[in-house]
């Protein structure tokens, strides 16, 4: 069965509600690094783009392109922008079409790194959520299963405990910002999770 405009309503509407339910948590592991508004902007971010998402018509790309918008007019933390390029992004993937076969996704995960990674100007290392998005879009493009993304973007989340923030908010923390994860990478994990399950079908 392909992915269609409804399923795509769908994704965002789980997101809404997934961000919402994660918010707190995001918001005290945004604490520790940064200014603990994560949660609120990701909860704020998902529901506003949620809202543009429903009550929008036309193409997978139409909708992306109005999640995008109702994603970076909600959010004044830096996640909106970077949300706002990967939604884009993933438009340009889908096209004009009402839909597309499943498999699919895999790019539109790719076009998402992409997004985050340009618009940011980060790289893979610098304790950020483009350590979720990217390890997950190598596994997409390698064809790994769903289950095996949403792994690779969970170890990739993980990892930034390791890591010393080297860009954004955190970067001031220096050293400091080592032992704690990014929140960032946390979410995107939990997002990619979403769109696997999308994938599985
Ligand atoms: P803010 O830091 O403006 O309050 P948020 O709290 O919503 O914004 O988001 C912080 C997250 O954004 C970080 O944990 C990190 O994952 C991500 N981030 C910040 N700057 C960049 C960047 N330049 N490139 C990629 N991701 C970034
Ligand atoms: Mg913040
Ligand atoms: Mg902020």
């Amino acid at each position: 069965m392909e992915f269609t405009t409804d399923d795509l309503k769908a994704l965002f509407h789980r997101l809404a509600a997934r961000m919402a339910a994660e918010r707190d948590a995001l918001c005290a592991l945004d604490g520790l690094v940064g200014d603990g508004d994560h949660g609120i902007a990701m909860e704020q971010g998902m529901v506003a783009a949620d809202a543009a998402v429903a009550g929008a018509d036309g193409s997978l790309q139409d909708l992306f392109n109005a999640g995008a918008k109702g994603f970076l007019n909600a959010v004044g933390a830096s996640s909106g922008p970077l949300y706002a390029t990967a939604f884009l992004r993933a438009g340009k993937v889908a096209g004009p079409r009402p839909a597309m076969p499943r498999d699919d996704l895999r790019q539109i995960i790719a076009a998402m790194r992409d997004g985050v990674a340009q618009r940011g100007k980060a790289a893979p290392g610098m304790k950020t959520m483009l350590d979720a998005w990217h390890p997950a879009a190598e596994a997409a493009l390698g064809g790994a299963a769903p289950d095996a993304i949403t792994a690779a973007a969970r170890d990739g989340a993980e990892a930034t405990r390791t890591m010393v923030a080297a860009i954004g908010r955190s970067e001031r923390l220096g050293a400091r910002s080592l032992g704690h994860l990014d929140p960032g990478a946390v979410s995107a994990a939990m997002v990619i999770e979403d769109i696997c399950r999308a994938l599985r079908g």
